[in-house]
């Protein structure tokens, strides 16, 4: 980025420590005469052994940071923060106040998996083999709370937040998930002011209850975009109410279970929401819907007390009638693991929707276990499915079943120790077949596609460099040649894990 004219000039510096060249972990210091500001804390998810290395090593010294900036509370953005505070951070943690509620119970949820995870894993311990420690506990998230400094969006406000004498910032809405924000931070370094883009996840245009992102209206030189749909187009929102009534329709017409692998945050309020609607409208009739996630129900509940982020479209079908979205009639919510497993005991046609949502733990297994090999089931994906998970290989195995290949297994690269021969899948250490029937619904996904990219980045003034972070490298590179070839000036870079720049 150093240029000869730039020699004399104080330089900001980035460095990338996570989801770089992947989806997941995201993490990266803007440093300026000597402040250190972290833009997330997430935690890294995939294929366990590597996950597990990467969060255990905390990539720089955290007592340097002077504070962070959280997005959302996605947990590959939220979910090292507890590991932050304990290798000595003391600084605040500035987020929306939604996204300090929800990532309060992401972080209480993460910490309860870690912990019953090594009270498994030490119960069944090979001889000679150490004990292992939950990376944290829910004591320690507990000691994370104090930490949070909520900011409201600057639209309902008009206030920046002063975090140096030189270094301010302000939130627009990311329109991602309730409470998610882009940062615009704004810099001034020897009388030279710099503005700075990170857009966290960016959601997309016309997704049920959320406002739809903001564009930034200052000029800012710099802009560190996700990118992770950055190859494909996203079909509109209302061919996807369409195919979800069909899907029902079918389902109760055969009398089938719908297990539905969904994230507690965002994609479940947006189901139960779409099928809220298409009750009320009569397209589809009662049937049992089952949510099958304590954390799903508890994160409902926030976004009850945040309807005034809810779009028109909520106050339209709901609000203005003094209804809430995401409570009605035939609606169950199982709190405990017996009620959970009484569900497979029960006669279709329902929907259960359970997590995780690529299916990489969580009550969502037991589910797969009693339906995947039952072709009258149905599998239904709502999101991003990454690598190396369960939910990607069941997704693959399906496609390859309608699509055969003759020769090699219709998978590429590794797979996870949760994956069993190609046509199998792995589920608590047995292993299936993929008979049920697989429907990818993933463009409800609340990320952003190529084109709502490519317009959020081409709306920014003044842009000279672009870094493309949280993607994998065939949508990083399509997206960083399309962007290329819509303003040739500008320099776009997929940075790899730990790189730095000067700008
Ligand atoms: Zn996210």
């Amino acid at each position: 980025m150093r240029n000869s004219e730039d020699l004399d000039r104080i330089l900001m510096k980035i460095t990338f420590y996570g989801a770089t060249q992947t989806v997941t972990g995201s993490k990266y210091v803007i440093e300026s005469e000597g402040y250190r500001l972290l833009l997330d804390c997430g935690m890294y998810q995939g294929k366990r052994d590597v996950s597990n290395a990467l969060n255990k090593t905390f990539p720089f010294d955290a007592s340097s940071i002077d504070a962070m900036i959280l997005s959302h509370a996605h947990t590959d953005h939220c979910g090292l923060i507890p590991i932050l505070i304990k290798n000595g951070f003391s600084g605040k943690i500035y987020c929306t106040a939604p996204t300090a509620d929800i990532a309060k119970f992401i972080l209480e949820d993460a910490a309860s998996i870690q912990e019953q995870d090594a009270l498994y894993f030490n119960k069944h311990l090979p001889a000679g083999q150490k004990p292992i420690e939950p990376l944290y506990t829910k004591q320690d998230v507990k000691k994370s709370f104090s930490y949070f400094a909520p900011v409201p969006y600057f639209r309902l406000t008009q206030q920046w937040t002063q975090l140096a004498p030189n270094i301010r910032f302000k939130f627009y809405d990311a329109g991602h998930i309730l409470g998610s924000a882009v940062t615009l931070l704004e810099i001034t370094e020897a009388g030279e002011i710099k503005r700075l883009v990170f857009t966290g996840d960016l959601g997309r245009h016309f997704l049920p209850i959320l406002r739809d992102p903001e564009f930034v209206e200052e000029p800012a030189e710099t802009l560190i975009m996700e990118c992770t749909y950055g190859n494909r187009l996203h079909r509109p929102v209302t061919d996807l109410e369409g195919d979800l009534k069909n899907i029902i329709n079918e389902a109760i017409k055969n009398k089938s279970k719908i297990i539905v692998p969904t994230f507690s945050l965002g994609r479940t309020q947006e189901l139960l929401y779409m099928i809220h609607k298409l009750i009320d409208a009569k397209e589809i009739s009662r049937l049992p819907i089952f949510i099958d996630s304590p954390l799903a129900q508890k994160i409902t509940r926030v976004f009850g007390t945040y309807t005034a982020d809810f779009d028109e479209e909520f106050w339209n079908d709901f609000g203005e009638r003094g209804e809430s979205a995401f409570l009605f009639r035939n609606l169950i919510t199982t709190v405990s693991i017996e009620e959970s497993k009484s569900i497979n005991n029960k006669e279709g046609p329902y929907i259960v929707i359970a997590g995780s949502g690529m299916c990489e733990g969580g009550r969502v297994l037991h589910h797969l276990k009693n339906n995947i090999e039952n072709p009258n089931s149905i599998i239904l994906i709502t999101g991003y499915q990454a690598q190396h998970t369960l939910g990607r290989k069941i997704v693959e195995i399906s496609k390859a079943q309608v699509h055969p290949v003759k020769s090699a297994p219709p998978v590429g690269g590794a797979v996870s120790s949760e994956v069993g021969q190609f046509d199998r899948v792995k589920i608590y250490g047995q292993e299936y077949h993929v008979k049920a029937k697989v429907i990818s619904l993933d463009e409800l996904s609340a990320h952003a596609d190529q084109k709502d990219l490519l317009s959020y980045a081409l709306h920014i003034k003044n842009l000279k460099n672009v870094f493309l972070i949280h993607t994998e490298m065939p949508e990083a590179e399509a997206f960083s040649s399309l962007l290329k070839k819509e303003a040739p000036s500008l320099s776009v870079n997929i940075p790899s894990q730990g790189q730095e720049f000067e700008i």
